[in-house]
């Protein structure tokens, strides 16, 4: 029941419609019978500066930032933690008594579902794309003490642009195309993150960038498109007998990490799971 006394919280981004947030936050906090409330707000980038002065006024604890306000936002903020700051994007607002605070839960995200398999500590890890998911998983997976990193982008200025901002935290980066070398450097390669769209619905039969035979069983492919579940990536590294880590696991932990910064408590990952799977009319993996 909705009281003078529950606490609001919500997602922000211009489209919201779609969202699969709600589902998660909702179910967790009626689970561990919190007084608290997940909303999405359909807010345009022109209504920016606007919505989150009002939900200060409002009182409203915390906020999700999604597309296309993830890095607009932090102009409107009082402080960034650590892996917001160097990412550069925000996707959680904690509204205290102090002011407004941005965290960036989404490479935590993916190395918690990575680590679900394996840790990422002294790995060599490969990830496809530089953009923005690119961004926020390279920062934190160097912050998790991975052993060196290659970004594989299409456009190799941009890698080269994400390879000098990693290179402030003192780790080896390397940059290639999506050519030959590519190849060459998955034969040592501990972890694959695909972080562009490819196979992403409804675009699901689109080649995936790369394919069984460039990949090794001792492998771990994580792709990060949620729908499908399992991508044409994830179907070629099941052919080489590589291990698999689904989109939706990402997205789950990154909702995770949210919550547990507005209420200090780790939600319910099985009803996390749960509520996700639902919200997409899937089975739970
Ligand atoms: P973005 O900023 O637009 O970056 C996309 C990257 O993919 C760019 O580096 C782009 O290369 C590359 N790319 C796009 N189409 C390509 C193609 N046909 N061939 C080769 N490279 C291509 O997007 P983003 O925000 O990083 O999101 C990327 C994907 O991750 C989306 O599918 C999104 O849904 C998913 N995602 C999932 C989660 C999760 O929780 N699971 C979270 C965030 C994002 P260029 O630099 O050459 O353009």
């Amino acid at each position: 029941m909705i009281t003078g006394k529950t606490n609001v919280y919500g997602i922000i981004g211009d489209p919201v419609e779609h969202t699969l947030s709600p589902g998660m936050h909702n179910a967790a906090f009626k689970k561990l019978g919190l007084d608290n409330i997940y909303v999405p707000f359909h807010v345009k980038p022109d209504q920016l500066e606007n919505a989150l002065n009002g939900a200060f006024s409002l009182g409203i604890k915390g906020f999700n930032v999604t597309i296309p306000h993830k890095t607009e936002v932090i102009k409107y903020l009082d402080y960034l933690d650590i892996a917001a700051g160097l990412i550069g994007a925000v996707n959680t607002i904690e509204f205290g008594n102090n002011g407004a605070v941005g965290h960036n839960t989404d490479g935590i995200g993916a190395v918690r579902a990575i680590e679900e398999l394996e840790s990422v500590k002294n790995k060599k890890i490969m990830i496809l794309g530089a953009g923005g998911a690119a961004r926020a998983i390279s920062f934190q997976i160097l912050l998790s003490g991975a052993k060196h990193l290659v970004i594989a982008n299409r456009t190799i200025e941009k890698a080269l642009e994400l390879k000098d901002d990693l290179e402030k935290l003192e780790h080896e980066v390397k940059v290639t195309d999506l050519g030959l070398k590519l190849e060459k450097e998955l034969e040592d390669t501990d972890i694959l993150i695909n972080t562009t769209p490819i196979g992403m619905y409804p675009n699901i039969s689109q080649k995936p960038l790369v394919t069984a035979n460039m990949m090794h069983n001792d492998l771990i492919v994580n792709d990060i498109v949620y729908n499908p579940l399992k991508t044409g990536l994830l179907v070629e590294a099941e052919k080489a007998g590589a291990k698999t880590i689904s989109g939706i696991k990402m997205l789950m932990y990154q909702g995770v990490e949210s919550f547990k910064i507005w209420t200090g408590i780790e939600p319910p990952l099985d009803v996390f799971q749960k509520a996700l799977m639902n919200e997409m009319n899937l089975e739970v993996i």
